[in-house]
């Protein structure tokens, strides 16, 4: 779905001025969560049960079929936190997962924690490392046996749990590790979801996720139906000039409800307008959806675009999804530093566009000498100045004064002239100076010998 805007003042829509931000968490993309086996079939040591004796921060499950090696799979998608052998554990997976609004680490024991051969058969252990991300579904590794020092001697189960907040080491309230699969003290207690109700109600992928996709390009955004809708900035870049189009972009993936971008304009901080293409209808789910709106013509500055989605369903709100800047340069510099010994045309007949007639770069002792100097697409008041080298060493500086832009010009020159130099290598230096309190910026040079 493509939406093109260009610069249009709408008036301001409240906006929230304090951008929902995603603590860090797993790879920051939400996930849907599941059970570690195919086939859940959980016993009767579920969470907070006391069937094993303590209460169990947990549910216990041995698959149907296969049993000691079936594979575990991740629970979510996220960064694995933990993968070791811990003892009546077994091989552990500790994988640290968003749900969008709630950071959780899902822990999965009684694996094999290694490679070894029993009863002849080839069992592996586990297959993700720390630090690894993992998606939801993905083998972590094989269900260990019944040896004490992987499940304490009971038949072969997976222990499923869910931690509330991020991932970490060290000891619970108890005085046991953060991890421990028991705790009588119902301090641990509420640290814990019970898997038999948040599962069911995180099995599903949230309305969308984001990417991270906001950049800003001058020449189009590309993609399409072709791309699977996926869309680019062909080039990517953060400085324009005034008569470059400025294109954004920003992209949310796996969306599954009804949704409206919109997007915030400030230049030099200011609020400048606000804009909303609409609703989007998304019926069954779109693997992408994005939006770029446009800048031309942008005022000098520097200019930042905040991209909001709102998933229209009166719960959520708007959610900030990110920024993007960029510069409109208050003047452009053509590269047209040239020096000449014939003189310079140009003028309104020429649209006020000037060339030197002859370039050349040597000269007669008492020829005179013009150098042209010229900027595209000036929007500043602004002054010229020249600084003359021979032989390198510096002789002379001049500046004719500012020149006052009502508006835009389409070009601006300046042709110093250097008359009867003294014979040698010359090189002038251009600068101008856009009176922003930055002082006069180089512009470039133009090199001649008189002899
Ligand atoms: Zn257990």
């Amino acid at each position: 779905v493509k939406y093109v805007i260009v610069t249009v003042v709408i008036g301001a829509l409240a906006l929230p001025t304090t951008p929902a931000v995603a603590a860090t968490c797993g790879t920051g993309e939400p996930s849907a969560f599941r059970f570690p086996l195919d086939e859940w079939d959980p016993n009767c040591n579920d969470f907070w049960s006391t069937c094993n004796g303590a209460p169990h921060l947990g549910m216990d499950s041995a698959p149907d079929s296969g049993v000691v090696g079936t594979p575990v799979k991740a629970a979510c998608s996220g960064v694995v936190r933990d993968a070791s052998f811990h003892n009546g554990y077994g091989g552990v997976v500790i994988i640290e997962c968003t749900t969008g609004d709630e950071c959780v680490t899902a822990l999965t024991g009684h694996l094999f924690p290694d490679d070894v051969v029993l009863g002849g058969v080839q069992y592996y252990g586990l297959q993700v490392n720390a630090g690894d991300i993992v998606e939801i579904g993905q083998t972590v590794g094989q269900l260990g046996d019944r040896h004490w020092y992987r499940n304490g001697g009971w038949a072969p189960h997976v222990h499923f749990g869910i931690r509330k907040g991020a991932y970490q080491g060290g000891t619970a309230c108890d005085g046991n590790w953060t991890y421990a699969g028991y705790a009588a003290n119902t301090c641990v207690k509420k640290d814990w979801h019970d898997p038999a109700l948040f599962v069911p109600a995180h099995n599903t992928l949230p309305s969308y996720s984001y990417n991270g996709n906001a950049t800003s390009c001058m020449g189009p955004v590309s993609g399409g139906s072709g791309t699977g809708w996926v869309y680019t900035c062909e080039r990517s870049q953060n400085a324009f000039r005034r008569d470059q189009t400025v294109q954004t972009l920003i992209r949310i993936d796996d969306v599954q409800s009804d949704h409206q971008f919109s997007v915030s304009a400030y230049r030099n901080g200011q609020f400048q307008w606000e804009w909303s293409p609409g609703m989007n209808h998304v019926g069954n789910g779109w693997d992408h959806s994005s939006f770029w709106p446009t800048l031309e013509g942008g005022e000098p500055g520097s200019w930042r675009f905040d991209y909001y989605v709102d998933l229209a369903d009166d719960s959520t709100g708007v959610i900030y999804l990110d920024t993007v800047h960029f510069v409109v340069l208050p003047y452009a510099y053509d590269g047209n530093a040239v020096a000449c010994g014939g003189p310079v045309t140009g003028g309104w007949w020429t649209d006020w566009y000037y060339t030197c007639q002859k370039p050349r770069t040597s000269f007669y002792w008492g020829e005179e000498v013009k150098t042209l100097i010229r900027l595209d697409d000036v929007t500043a008041d602004h002054q010229f100045t020249v600084r003359a080298h021979r032989e390198g060493a510096f002789q002379w500086e001049w500046s004719p004064g500012v020149n006052h832009v009502d508006g835009w010009w389409q070009y601006s020159s300046f042709w110093p002239t250097l008359s009867w130099g003294s014979p040698g290598n010359w090189e002038m230096q251009y600068f101008v100076d856009v009176l922003d309190g930055a002082g006069p910026r180089y512009l470039d040079s133009a090199s001649f010998l008189v002899f």
